[in-house]
């Protein structure tokens, strides 16, 4: 045990639970070390210097002995840094090569905590951690921060023909190196002093070029860049907010999932030398094996499938609940109904008498007034007014086969859809995929525009997709070495 934190409402509360926590520590042959540990106590919202004891010594409040962090540390680091370099007599660009090679290598000593910090192994290349290709996590590179705010500065500099303004200028520049934070925005307004608008332009160009050189090296990566070969998928964005939210161990598996550096049998062959074959079956245990391929994954994959088809078929229902409750569509647009028009979108809003099949607990019978087959199609909408019926088939691939899977089910249910063309209907067969590792394919996000979720629930229901198929692989990843 290391840490303990408690928190409780009363003065006479707290002094209980410290004699109670230290008769139970030292019961325990343990020591709690007053001096280490802080107190705070808030009394009607102000601070108050009351005093805790623990035996006959008494904890240190916050506001006398503050706790020393990283960040603290580090925020020390480079202001003391900076100080120094603006301290010194050299010309200004010296003072900038002063802190490109002599700071930074110091701040980037850091480096290695990030992944650390969010459990991933040191091999994964900075472009799957700051790169912005299919996952795009919310930590921007120290490196291009650095390289936008210097041209920031340099431009400024640069720009500058009169000795007057440039002198100015040059102030300028020292007084946002002292800024708290070196990566911060610098001058963006400052057309005042002879700059046009190209200062904000010229950064995105250098982010950009950043970004091109990831997406080149990338190239080049067998294992950790084979996203660059996912066609039809959607990127998966993470905020801080889904990341805060997200359990450790999720975060993690996501991240490495997404780049193949999860320590499945064959990784660990190449790193450790350890055998690299499946324990279930002789074929060699790659995370797509493991996934996809393996005897469990086959019986677990068809678990999640039923879940997410669960899942699509929930957000649908809901849509179709909600459009077919709505008052009835009036024939012209007349301004009354104008709200009424506005809710109403794309193909769904055109009716009020939508009906929706599932092929989920009991088998999907086909509906005779629209055609005649033995096909089961995972999801069915249909409304008889429009005379328009979708024909939905959802698949969860591997993300390199998204495209594949897409066109297998299309040429599926190809001569479904003229049968039921030649019934006098208006048929749309649109396939949607969500790959194993959670990344959404453009067409589930295309169904779901098209059913008129927008925005929020847009995001909400691509979210909930995305998730329950993770759920399942992390479930398969967690249990590849049992038998099924
Ligand atoms: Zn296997």
């Amino acid at each position: 045990m290391d840490d303990l934190t408690t928190l409780t409402m009363t003065k006479v509360c707290t002094a209980q639970l410290l004699r109670k926590l230290q008769e139970n520590i030292e019961r325990a042959c343990m020591k709690i070390k007053p001096r280490k540990s802080r107190s705070i106590s808030i009394i009607k919202g102000k601070l108050s210097d009351h005093r805790f004891h623990i035996g006959e010594e008494s904890i240190p409040t916050v506001s006398e002995k503050p706790v020393k962090s990283l960040v603290e540390h580090l925020r020390k680091e480079v202001a003391s840094g900076l100080e120094n370099i603006d301290r010194t007599l050299l010309p200004g660009k010296l003072k900038f090569w002063c802190m490109q090679y002599g700071l930074l290598p110091r701040l980037l000593y850091w480096k290695g905590y990030e992944r650390k910090w969010l459990g991933l192994p040191r091999c994964l290349s900075s472009i799957g951690f700051y790169g912005k290709g299919m996952l795009h996590l919310p930590i921007s590179s120290l490196v291009e921060d650095y390289k936008c705010a210097k041209v920031r500065l340099e431009l400024m500099l640069l720009d500058l023909s009169d000795p007057f303004v440039a002198h100015l200028g040059h102030r300028q520049a020292k007084a946002a190196l002292r800024h708290k934070d070196i990566v911060g925005q610098v001058q963006e307004g400052s057309s005042g002093l002879g700059l046009g608008a190209s200062t904000p332009m010229v950064v995105q160009e250098v982010r950009r070029e950043e970004e091109a050189r990831r997406c080149a090296q990338a190239v080049a990566q067998a294992k950790q860049g084979q996203w660059m070969a996912w066609e039809g998928v959607k990127k998966l964005k993470i905020s801080w907010k889904e990341l805060w939210e997200m359990e450790t161990f999720r975060a993690s598996f996501t991240i490495r999932a997404a780049y193949d550096v999860l320590p499945s049998p064959t990784n660990l062959s190449q790193w450790y030398a350890e055998d690299p074959t499946c324990p279930l079956c002789p074929s060699l245990a790659t995370l797509k094996h493991i996934l996809v391929g393996c005897k469990t994954s086959l019986t677990q994959g068809h678990n999640t499938l039923r879940h997410n088809q669960k899942c699509l078929a929930a957000v649908l229902e809901s849509r179709r609940t909600g459009v077919n409750a709505l008052p009835p569509r009036h024939p012209s647009g007349s301004q009354h109904h104008l709200f009424i028009i506005r809710s109403d979108s794309r193909q769904l809003g055109r009716a009020r008498d939508w009906k929706l099949l599932a092929d989920l607990n009991k088998k999907l019978c086909f509906p005779v007034e629209i055609a005649a087959t033995n096909l089961r199609p995972d999801l069915l909408l249909w409304s008889a007014s429009l005379k328009l019926v979708y024909i939905i088939e959802l698949t969860v691939p591997w993300e390199g086969a998204v495209e594949e899977a897409y066109e297998r089910k299309r040429l599926r249910y190809a001569e479904l859809a003229t049968d039921v063309q030649q019934q006098g209907w208006n048929v749309k067969v649109p396939p949607v995929e969500v790959g194993y590792r959670g990344f959404i394919a453009t067409s589930t996000s295309r169904l779901l525009r098209e059913m008129g979720m927008r925005g929020k629930f847009h995001r909400q229901a691509v979210k909930d997709l995305s998730v329950a198929v993770e759920k399942g692989s992390q479930w398969l990843w967690v249990k590849k070495k049992d038998s099924a």
